[in-house]
């Protein structure tokens, strides 16, 4: 499937179909709380070479987020490498969030986090509701993971919220801009 060139709309930088990620080896930490926020996000299995993440990465049409500046030297990587330049995880959430104006209040807790099934609500078929006096509010049909509320997930939510204030305040980008179909670098602040 082709990338379609990114159309900017107004408010936003990212594109107007919901971006799906592949976080690199090295950024599994970061793909979590992507699937946290609700996005379609995967990660290769450890070893994989560099040319069949990409690869995966163009055939599913997925951003592949990395701080491996080499993978951007394979034909095509320009249009799918998203190569976070900053430095510290703090940094690259919010290089990500200020590049793509990411939403992190997108679809929160609508992902396993850690294997990105999309969640059903309530608990496991045949499970009651609590576990451990805590009330399941949600289940992974595919690693049968349980999701709670609690300080935990307030906790999240917390995260989730911070990190959206990284985003732009709303702007127009013209649809001549020059930026069109070409990702803004990162400008540290
Ligand atoms: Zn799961």
């Amino acid at each position: 499937m082709a990338r379609t060139k990114t159309p900017w709309i107004e408010g936003a930088l990212c594109p107007l179909e919901t971006p799906r990620f592949l976080c690199d080896e090295m950024l599994r930490g970061f793909g979590e709380w992507l699937r946290v926020a609700g996005y379609d996000t995967i990660s290769p299995n450890s070893g994989t070479r560099d040319r069949d993440v990409l690869e995966t990465a163009i055939d599913d049409n997925r951003w592949l987020i990395t701080r491996d500046r080499e993978l951007l030297l394979h034909r095509n990587a320009p249009q799918y490498v998203l190569l976070l330049e900053s430095n510290g995880m703090e940094s690259n959430f919010r290089e990500l969030t200020r590049r793509l104006n990411l939403d992190w209040l997108h679809a929160p807790f609508s992902r396993c986090k850690r294997c990105n099934t999309p969640l059903q609500p309530g608990p496991l078929p045949g499970d009651t509701p609590e576990i451990n006096d805590k009330r399941v509010f949600c289940h992974c049909p595919g690693c049968k993971h349980v999701y709670w509320e609690g300080s935990h997930v307030r906790r999240m939510r917390g995260k989730l919220l911070r990190f959206n204030r990284w985003r732009y305040p709303r702007r127009f980008l013209p649809a001549t801009s020059p930026l069109n179909g070409v990702l803004p670098r990162y400008l540290p602040e």
